[in-house]
C-alpha cells in the first residue's frame, strides 16, 4: 500500500485537514476529532501552512470560544505565530472604554469577566436565544423579565437588593446604577469625571456587584442553589476587603 511521509503535522491533524478539504466542513467531534485547544492550534498551524483560509477562520472562531484568563496568552501567541488576523482582531481591545476594564482594581478573573460583560459576551438568555441554544427566557431571580446583561446588572429587583447594601459605603456608585438604563450609559457615567481613589473604589464595588450577581445567577441555574441578596452582599464585601488588604501590602 503506498504511503506518504508527513512532516511537522500529526496524522490526526492531517486526517482532520483532509476531511475538511474534501467536505468543506469542520468534522464533527468524534473518534479522531477532539476540540481541545491543542488540537485546534495544530489545525490552525496546518491551515496556515497549506493556505486554507476558511479553515483558519473556523479554527480562529473555535479558539475564540475557548478564550479565558488561563488561555488568552496562548491564544494570542497563536494568533501572532500563524498571522491569524481573525483571531488577532478578536482579542484586540480597540475602544478606550473597553481597555479601562483591565485597569479596574479587581482580581484578573473579574477583570476578564467584566471585559466580556461590557461587550455583551456572557451567555445571557437573550444571546442563547439568538443562537437557538437551550435556555430559559425569564430571569432566574424575578421570573418576570427576559434575561439580558442590562436586566441582571441594572433592573432586576435582586440586583437592586444587593446594591442597597452598598448605599452607605458607595453612595455615588449606587446612584449611577439606579440612574442608568443601559450598560453603556452606566459605564460612561461610572468612569467619567476625576479619577479619584473614591471613584476607583466605587467602580471596583460596582464591578464586584455585577460579578457576584452573575455568579449567583449561575449557581441558581446550574447548581439549583439559592443564596440571599444579603449573603451575596457579604461575599462582595469580603472580596473588596481582600483587595484592600492586598493593596496595603508593600
Ligand atoms: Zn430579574
Amino acid at each position: 500500500m503506498p504511503s506518504i511521509t508527513l512532516h511537522e503535522i500529526t496524522p490526526a491533524t492531517f486526517k482532520v485537514m483532509l476531511q475538511f478539504i474534501y467536505t468543506d466542513e469542520f468534522p464533527a467531534e468524534g473518534e479522531h476529532v477532539n476540540s481541545s485547544i491543542e488540537m485546534i492550534q495544530n489545525l490552525l498551524a496546518a491551515a496556515d501552512r497549506y493556505a486554507l483560509d476558511r479553515l483558519k477562520f473556523i479554527c480562529a472562531q473555535k479558539l475564540w470560544d475557548k478564550v479565558s484568563v488561563d488561555t488568552v496568552a496562548t491564544i494570542l501567541a497563536c494568533a501572532e505565530t500563524y498571522s491569524c488576523q481573525e483571531l488577532r482582531s478578536c482579542t484586540r481591545i480597540k475602544q478606550p472604554s473597553l481597555s479601562r476594564a483591565w485597569t479596574i482594581i479587581a482580581e484578573g478573573k473579574v477583570n476578564f469577566f467584566f471585559w466580556l460583560f461590557l461587550q455583551n459576551r456572557n451567555w445571557t438568555a437573550d444571546r442563547l436565544a439568538k443562537r437557538g441554544w437551550p435556555h430559559d427566557d425569564r430571569c432566574c431571580f424575578c421570573d418576570q423579565q427576559i434575561e439580558t446583561a442590562a436586566h441582571l446588572a441594572l433592573h432586576c429587583p435582586f440586583a437592586k437588593e444587593v446594591w442597597t447594601h452598598f448605599q452607605v459605603s458607595h453612595p455615588l456608585a449606587i446612584q449611577i446604577f439606579a440612574a442608568s438604563r443601559t450598560i453603556n450609559s452606566w459605564w460612561e457615567k461610572a468612569r467619567s469625571g476625576r479619577k479619584t481613589d473614591q471613584q476607583q473604589r466605587g467602580i471596583s464595588c460596582s464591578v464586584y456587584i455585577i460579578w457576584h450577581v452573575w455568579k449567583e445567577r449561575c449557581r441558581r441555574i446550574f447548581q439549583n442553589e439559592i443564596t440571599s441578596a444579603a449573603t451575596v452582599a457579604g461575599l462582595i464585601k469580603a472580596d473588596l476587603e481582600l483587595i484592600r488588604l492586598a493593596r496595603l501590602k508593600p
